[in-house]
C-alpha cells in the first residue's frame, strides 16, 4: 500500500474505516451499502451488478435491478472490513510520530455514528488494542532509540468532554477549567498527568479511563457513548537534575558563602535542563491528541427528552464546532477567515492541535450495513468535505 499521508504541515488527512457487519446485520441478510475498491476508493450504495447471460432468466423481470446512489468517494486511505488494528495504525498515526518528536502538535480523531467503530479503532479491546495503545508503544520505542542524542519524557492524560464540561478520566474529580498559557498553550487546570512504567500499565490506564467515561443508554444503542474522549501525550524535554560543576573562576563563586558552609574550592551545583544552551529545538514541547468523538448521529434520530435532549444539543455543539473549525481551516487555506475555536469546549481544548503547524488525521468510521444507511451517508459526506483542507 502506498501511503499518502500529509508531509506538509497543516494538512488534514482523511481515512475511512469500514467495520465488519455484526451477526445481527449478517443474519438480516440485507446487502452491504459500502463497497471498498482498492486502497483509497469506496462506492456508497452501489448499483447491484447486472445479472448476465443465461442466469438472467425470468427472475430479471420479477426483481428489477435496485437503483442505488452509486457514489464514488476517494480518500487518503480506505480500510475495509478485514483491516487489522496494526494496519490502521501503520497508515495513520505512525506517519506523524516523527512530527511529534520534532515538536509539532498533532491530532487524530475518530468520527462517525454510534456503533460505527470509533472506540474499537481508537481504544480497541484487550485482545486487539487500538491506535492509542499502538501509538504510545511506538512513541516510546522511538524515544528509546534516540535517547543518546535527545532526552525527553512523555506525560499522558485522558479526559472527556461531556455536556460541555471537562472531566479527568484517570483521576475523576469535578469539572475542570481551560486556560491558555503563553508558553504551554492550552492547559486544563488540575488535569492529572501520568507516566506509565510499562505497556501493560498504559493499557490498564486506558481501560480504566474508558470505564470512567459517561455513558448513557439511549434507544439507538444501549452502550452509546455521549462523550468525547481526548487522550493526550505531551512530549517534554527532560529536566534532568544534572549536577554541573562550576569552577572557582565562575563569577558566581565570588558571592560570599555563609561562614558555616564549605569554603573551598567553591564548587556549586546547579540544576540544568538537558540541552545545550542556545539550541532551542531541544526545548520544544509537543502535544499529540487522540480523540474518540461522541456519536455523530443527529439527536433527533434517538428518542430523546429532557436531560438527554440538552445533552444531545451539547454534543452537537462540540461536534458542530469541530466541523465548523475544520471547514474554516479549509476556507482559511485559500484566504483569511476567522477560525471559531471558542465556540465549544472541545474546540477550545484542541485549539493548539488543529490547524497552523499541526498535523491532523480524521478517521471516519462507518458501518457497511443497510441499517446504518443515513449515518454512513452523512459521515462520508462530512469526511469528503474535510478532505478539501
Ligand atoms: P462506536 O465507538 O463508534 O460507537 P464501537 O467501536 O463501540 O462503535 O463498535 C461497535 C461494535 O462493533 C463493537 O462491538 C465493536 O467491538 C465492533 N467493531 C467495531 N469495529 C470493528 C472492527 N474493525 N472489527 C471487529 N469488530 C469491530
Ligand atoms: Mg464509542
Amino acid at each position: 500500500m502506498v501511503s499518502v499521508l500529509p508531509t506538509e504541515e497543516g494538512n488534514v488527512a482523511v481515512v475511512v474505516r469500514v467495520r465488519p457487519q455484526n451477526q445481527q446485520e449478517r443474519e438480516g441478510s440485507r446487502h452491504a451499502v459500502v463497497q471498498v475498491i482498492g486502497d483509497s476508493m469506496l462506492v456508497f450504495d452501489p448499483e447491484e451488478p447486472r445479472l448476465s447471460g443465461v442466469f438472467t432468466g425470468f427472475r430479471g423481470h420479477d426483481a428489477p435491478k435496485r437503483k442505488g446512489k452509486d457514489l464514488k468517494f476517494v480518500f487518503d486511505q480506505v480500510f475495509g472490513e478485514s483491516a487489522t488494528q496494526e494496519e490502521v495504525f501503520q497508515h495513520t498515526t505512525k506517519e506523524i510520530l516523527d512530527g511529534v518528536l520534532n515538536g509539532y502538535n498533532c491530532s487524530v480523531f475518530a468520527y462517525g455514528a454510534t456503533g460505527a467503530g470509533k472506540t474499537y479503532t481508537m481504544l480497541g479491546s484487550e485482545k486487539s488494542p487500538g491506535i492509542m495503545y499502538l501509538t504510545m508503544v511506538e512513541l516510546y520505542k522511538r524515544i528509546e532509540a534516540r535517547k543518546e542524542e535527545k532526552s525527553c519524557e512523555v506525560l499522558i492524560s485522558y479526559q472527556e468532554v461531556y455536556n460541555e464540561q471537562i472531566h479527568d478520566l484517570l483521576e475523576p474529580k469535578g469539572p475542570l477549567a481551560i486556560r491558555e498559557d503563553p508558553e504551554k498553550g492550552v492547559v486544563v487546570q488540575g488535569l492529572s498527568f501520568h507516566q506509565p512504567k510499562s505497556a501493560e500499565q498504559l493499557l490498564e490506564m486506558l481501560a480504566s479511563g474508558n470505564r470512567n467515561r459517561t455513558q448513557h443508554p439511549t434507544d439507538a444503542n444501549a452502550t452509546s457513548s455521549r462523550s468525547h474522549a481526548v487522550f493526550q501525550a505531551i512530549r517534554e524535554p527532560l529536566v534532568r537534575a544534572e549536577l554541573v560543576l562550576l569552577y572557582s573562576s565562575s563569577p558566581l563563586c565570588q558571592v560570599p558563602l555563609p561562614p558555616n558552609q564549605l569554603q573551598v574550592p567553591c564548587p556549586i551545583f546547579v540544576k540544568q535542563q538537558d540541552r545545550v544552551v542556545g539550541i532551542t529545538q531541544d526545548l520544544q514541547v509537543a502535544k499529540m491528541s487522540l480523540i474518540d468523538l461522541a456519536g455523530s448521529e443527529r439527536a433527533s434520530t434517538t428518542n430523546t427528552k429532557g436531560e438527554r435532549l440538552r445533552e444531545g444539543a451539547n454534543i452537537n455543539r462540540s461536534l458542530l464546532a469541530l466541523i465548523n473549525v475544520i471547514n474554516a481551516l479549509a476556507d482559511a487555506k485559500s484566504r483569511k477567515s476567522h477560525i471559531p475555536y471558542r465556540d465549544s469546549k472541545l474546540t477550545r481544548l484542541l485549539k493548539d492541535s488543529l490547524g497552523g503547524n499541526c498535523r491532523t488525521i480524521m478517521i471516519a468510521a462507518i458501518s457497511p450495513s443497510a441499517l446504518a444507511y443515513e449515518d454512513t451517508y452523512n459521515t462520508l459526506k462530512y469526511a469528503n468535505r474535510a478532505k478539501e483542507i
